[in-house]
């Protein structure tokens, strides 16, 4: 095992990609194996030691910068232990990145969706935050991907769990015993989820509650993930992908309402229906079942197209989807997308499509420049960025998405939206360019989070609370509801040593 105890080597773990000021730390372990980890923690747990975990440092909540204590970084941890084709099914280390396990996998013929445009982060990241992104639309989040964990409690214990074996009973009471046999129970909170599409406000607590669930998305305060089996897919054949261009946002919405509408439906028709034919059907776009759906507003475009010139000028916005496809489907897919583009008004000329491995690499890098380039932006202004990251229930998107447009075009601030369309999920992100802007942006974002809670949605829908949206998590949970989730970290945690100012603010 390393240790790092000299100041000098610290920096590069006192900060993410929030840019979260004030970062500091005692000592920094790098651990080589799940037993240092235990090792570690015990000694910690009996000095009361503050614990942060870090991964990648990719997170843009603050959850992995340290406020004093230690830090214990995952990054030698990152060994894949095995692919196996017959199950389909991975066991990797938590300090693998997760670019290395796609790649991993699809050499195996096998698919691993979860997709939070930033590959460079370890699978244990993904899995503390429960991860999703543009793929979500149709496979779903980390969390439908996690078969089995092996957690390192705060005091050093170790609990192995499998999907379906330790399950709440009918009073929400979860049973469980480590592997040396510390007996531990905990009580499901009891709020209700909104109705929304994804949602990483606070632990999990669906019922019948899978113990396992509740350390997926818990960000590093309830234990340390140092092992995980996940489900792998087989890998689609191809993908038809498009970047498509509207001149006027009406016609978009109501694309992507169309689009949504038809590929909900999908599951149930390809089961009675699989389209392995070359006919095009009464109705082409029948057909249509995206598994990405992404949207950029007209800023958005403005700000990419430094990087990509080819970008159309004048344009109101535009839509990146993506849709599985083989030889054979290739033209009735082309076919359907088009019926429904040329019905919305869209700019077809100017927009791209392709089937090549390639080009779809490109149409992701274009997607992934937006937020670097944003990041890249505020740190050229020696500002933060003011990010949003709520989901609303669908019927209230329309309305979520007008008060941003109407609330920031009146600020006169620099700033793009874009995101998770397809799962009413966007992303406003305010670039300031001074303290007053700063000042302003923080307000915005405060009223942003009010709407959306008015309007039935949730505080964070993918990239979690850390340590930057405690009091937003206050907000929507309130005193009764997080004095629930308090107590249950307490049965895992008694001395509080994990993932300290992470969900909770001072109050608990
Ligand atoms: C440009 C950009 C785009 C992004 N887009 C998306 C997106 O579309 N969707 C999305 O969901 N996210 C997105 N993210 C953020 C996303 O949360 C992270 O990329 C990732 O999930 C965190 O992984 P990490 O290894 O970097 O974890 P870190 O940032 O190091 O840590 C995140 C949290 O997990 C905890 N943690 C880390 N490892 C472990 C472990 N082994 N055990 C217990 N706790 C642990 C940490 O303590 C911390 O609280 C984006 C980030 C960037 C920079």
């Amino acid at each position: 095992m390393l240790v790092k105890t000299q100041p000098e080597e610290f920096q590069d773990y006192l900060t993410d990609a929030s840019n979260m000021p004030g970062g500091h730390v005692e000592k920094i372990f790098l651990p080589d194996s799940a037993e240092e980890i235990s090792t570690i923690l015990a000694e910690a747990y009996n000095d009361r030691k503050a614990v942060t975990v870090s991964g990648a440092r990719t997170g843009t909540v603050g959850g992995a910068i340290p406020f004093g204590g230690y830090v214990i970084s995952l990054e030698r941890l990152n060994k894949i232990k095995s692919i196996n084709k017959d199950t389909m099914s991975a066991v990797v280390e938590p300090g693998v990145i997760l670019a290395d396990l796609q790649k991993a996998v699809e050499a195996e013929g096998l698919f691993y969706p979860p997709d939070p445009t930033e590959w460079s982060c370890q699978i244990g990241g993904t899995v503390a935050t429960n991860a999703s992104g543009a793929r979500s639309f149709k496979y779903g989040a980390t969390r439908d991907f996690v078969e089995g964990l092996s957690v390192a409690l705060a005091d050093g214990n170790v609990l192995k769990l499998r999907r379906g074996e330790v399950i709440a009973n009918g009073d929400g009471v979860i049973e469980m015993a480590t592997a040396n046999g510390r007996k531990i129970t905990v009580k499901t909170p009891t709020y209700e989820r909104p109705n929304v599409r994804k949602n990483v406000s606070g632990y999990f607590n669906e019922q019948p509650l899978d113990a396992i669930d509740l350390f997926i998305g818990s960000e590093g305060t309830l234990g340390v993930v140092t092992e995980i089996e996940l489900k792998l897919l087989p890998k689609p054949k191809a993908f038809f992908s498009g970047i498509v261009f509207f001149a006027d946002e009406k016609d978009l919405l109501a694309f992507v309402d169309e689009v949504k509408a038809i590929s909900m439906l999908a599951p149930e028709r390809d089961r009675v229906e699989p389209y392995a034919h070359t006919d095009v059907p009464a109705s082409a776009a029948d057909q249509v079942s995206a598994s990405l759906i992404e949207y950029f507003d007209a800023n958005a475009l403005k700000f990419i197209s430094e990087k990509f010139p080819e970008t159309p000028d004048g344009m109101a916005g535009a839509i990146f989807f993506e849709q599985e496809t083989t030889e054979e489907t290739e033209d009735v897919l082309f076919e359907a997308w088009n019926e429904l583009l040329e019905k919305h008004n869209a700019d077809i000329d100017g927009s791209w499509f392709t089937t090549t491995e390639q080009d779809r690499e490109k149409m992701r890098a274009f997607r992934h420049a937006l937020p670097v380039s944003v990041n890249e932006r505020v740190v050229r202004n020696k500002r933060r960025k003011i990010g949003t990251d709520m989901a609303v229930p669908d019927e209230n998107f329309p309305a979520f998405l007008r008060y941003y447009k109407d609330i920031l075009n009146a600020s006169g601030m620099e700033y793009v939206i874009f995101g998770h369309i397809g799962d009413c999920h966007l992303h406003a992100n305010i670039m300031p360019r001074d303290e007053d802007e700063t000042i302003k942006a923080g307000h915005i974002y405060g009223r942003c989070i009010a709407q959306a809670l008015m309007l039935g949605g949730c505080v964070s829908a993918e990239h979690g609370i850390g340590k930057l949206k405690s009091k937003y998590l206050y907000v929507m949970m309130g005193e009764r509801y997080l004095n629930e989730m308090a107590e249950l970290k307490r049965a895992f945690d008694p001395n509080g040593i994990l993932g300290r100012g992470n969900m909770f603010d001072g109050r608990f």
